[in-house]
């Protein structure tokens, strides 16, 4: 063991890292073959396409891939990451150190006002199926990017509405591994957020109640919401939506001032680092005019912040994920 270390200049304690990693990969290699990839580059995985390389990677096309990937990698010290659509969340360009599960499980089904859907069922594809359907209550989400699974996690919302009006219960693998039934409440939704991002529970499939409405109505409004998107969204360039929540009066949670605003008027418009730009149609969102690093994003991320803080005194709270390497 002395030789050894001393021959490829190891400690001990690098010894049992490697001896750590190599449990790991035997045990998720035997678990799940060659579909376990490793030093997967991560940027095409997220709207942003900033990202460098996944340790390991490994795309659950069903819920017992995300059971036994998330056992494995609880049992033997392995960080882990659940990546649904990556349209909320900015990568390193370390890439990540761990294994990301991309969460490829898309099935979803219609039965009478009832939506099941694994959790990393499109939302858009969920919206056009129940518009379809001539069935009202997800109309709101048109064009919202991602699976259903991430957008329960961060509450997703838009046009005054969110998922958290319409989603009765969830099957989810709990941060103590159980699989467990549970309702809304269990959720304990808020603006932009869920119990989800302090539990460390993982969704894999949801049930939404929605309602009868007019399919030539729900068209309308889904077709406007879209074009309101293509509109004022970017359209070709990477991007991670609204990097800062909107703010909410305490006492009265309808009145809200759009993070927007706030930085338009604190004079964010035109800012830059490197290939991180303010979008010219909406000082609320950056967008990757080619190659931003994580480090641009964050740096501007930062100024945007202290222009705000500067001006107004108000402390915006960021909506964009950070996943460290
Ligand atoms: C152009 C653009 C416009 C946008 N507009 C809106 C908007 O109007 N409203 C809005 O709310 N958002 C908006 N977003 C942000 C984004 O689309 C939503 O936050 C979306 O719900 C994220 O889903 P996702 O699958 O991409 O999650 P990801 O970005 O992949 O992950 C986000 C978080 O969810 C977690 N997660 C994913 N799946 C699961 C699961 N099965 N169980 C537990 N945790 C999980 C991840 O681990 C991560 O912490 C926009 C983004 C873009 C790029």
């Amino acid at each position: 063991m002395a030789a050894r270390s001393i021959i490829f200049g190891m400690n001990s304690a690098d010894m049992k890292a490697v001896s750590m990693i190599n449990d790991q990969l035997s045990q998720l290699k035997g678990l799940f073959g060659d579909r376990l990839e490793e030093n997967v580059i991560l940027a095409p995985f997220t709207s942003f396409g900033i990202g460098g390389p996944a340790r390991f990677f490994l795309a659950a096309s069903k819920p017992a891939d995300l059971v036994r990937a998330v056992g494995v990698a609880r049992k033997t010290g392995l960080k882990f990451f659940i990546l649904g659509g990556g349209s909320n969340i900015l990568f390193d360009d370390q890439g990540y150190s761990g294994l990301i599960i991309r969460d490829k499980t898309e099935r979803f089904r219609i039965n009478g006002q009832i939506v099941s859907a694994l959790s990393g069922a499109v939302v858009d594809r969920i919206v056009d199926a129940t518009v379809e359907a001539g069935l009202g209550g997800m109309e709101y989400a048109a064009g919202i990017r991602g699976t259903i699974g991430g957008a329960v996690y961060g509450n997703a919302g838009a046009f005054g509405h969110a998922i958290n009006e319409i989603l009765e219960g969830a099957v989810m693998l709990t941060g103590e591994g159980k699989i467990e039934i549970v309702g809304n409440d269990y959720f304990n939704f808020a603006y932009r957020k869920s119990r989800l991002s302090d539990s460390g529970d993982i969704v894999l499939s949801v049930r939404l109640k929605l309602r009868r409405e007019d399919k030539t109505r729900l068209t309308e409004i889904v077709n406007e919401r879209r074009q309101f998107r293509w509109d004022r969204h970017p359209v070709g360039l990477g991007s991670a939506g609204s990097v800062f929540k909107n703010l909410r009066s305490l006492d009265d949670p309808k009145n809200v001032t759009p993070a927007g605003k706030l930085l338009e008027e604190a004079g964010v418009r035109g800012m830059s680092v490197g290939d991180a730009s303010i979008f010219e149609k909406h000082c609320n969102i950056i967008v990757n005019k080619g190659k931003a690093s994580s480090s641009e994003v964050k740096a501007l991320v930062e100024m945007m912040k202290k222009a705000v803080m500067e001006k107004f005194g108000v402390d915006l709270q960021r909506e964009i994920l950070y996943i460290d390497a």
